[in-house]
């Protein structure tokens, strides 16, 4: 069983690269995203509370996403293991997910980051804008301060995991195929 962390910033192709690791390995892929994007679409209490931040460009308060996540978690009744895509994004979440570990008696295998510099992944972003309907993919200021809440909160959970020398660095400039590549055979070493 590997239980797997994909982080990067946003726009560094997680999603892409999750939904492929998910098929080849089998792994429950959890986009937490994509959890609050289907809220909002069913227009839930959860949903509403969440856009007011997501279309700031703004994380979502710790508490909700958490919560959230852990329920995700319970409901998975295989144990090929999870690849988690967009959470932990803040060093409390970090936390908050160990003791979730322990209470389930899991482990976190790894946390596998791609590494995409700011122009690449703000082209990337606004390029996806075009079809995602995302309106978080169409705003400049929105990107730009989804990348600033990257840098402040998010990017000090990857020093976190590297405490507990859990982390992988991959380059995440390529083709969609020469990364999934380079991701496959960091997956085959665990
Ligand atoms: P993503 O699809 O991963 O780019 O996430 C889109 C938006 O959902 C983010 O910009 C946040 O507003 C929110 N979000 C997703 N995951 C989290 C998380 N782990 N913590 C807080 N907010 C999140």
């Amino acid at each position: 069983m590997i239980n797997l962390i994909l982080f990067g910033p946003p726009g560094s192709g997680k999603g892409t690269q999750a939904e492929m690791l998910e098929k080849k390995y089998c792994l429950h892929h959890i986009s937490t995203g994509d959890l609050f994007r289907y809220e909002i679409g069913n227009c839930t209490d959860l949903g509403k509370e969440a856009k007011s931040y997501i279309n700031k460009g703004d994380l979502v308060p710790d508490s909700i996403t958490v919560n959230m996540l852990k329920n995700k978690l319970l409901s998975i009744k295989d144990d090929h293991g999870f690849l988690l895509d967009g959470f932990p994004r803040t060093v409390a979440q970090a936390e908050a997910l160990d003791l979730l570990m322990n209470e389930l008696k899991l482990e976190i295998t790894s946390l596998v980051a791609l590494d995409v510099p700011e122009e690449e992944v703000i082209g990337r972003i606004l390029n996806r804008g075009k079809t995602s309907g995302r309106s978080d993919d169409n705003d400049q200021n929105i990107i730009k301060n989804r990348f600033k809440v990257y840098e402040e909160q998010t990017e000090p959970v990857f020093e976190y995991f590297n405490k507990q020398n859990k982390t992988v660095m991959i380059d995440g400039v390529g083709t969609i195929d020469e990364i999934f590549d380079r991701l496959c055979e960091e997956v085959e070493k665990l």
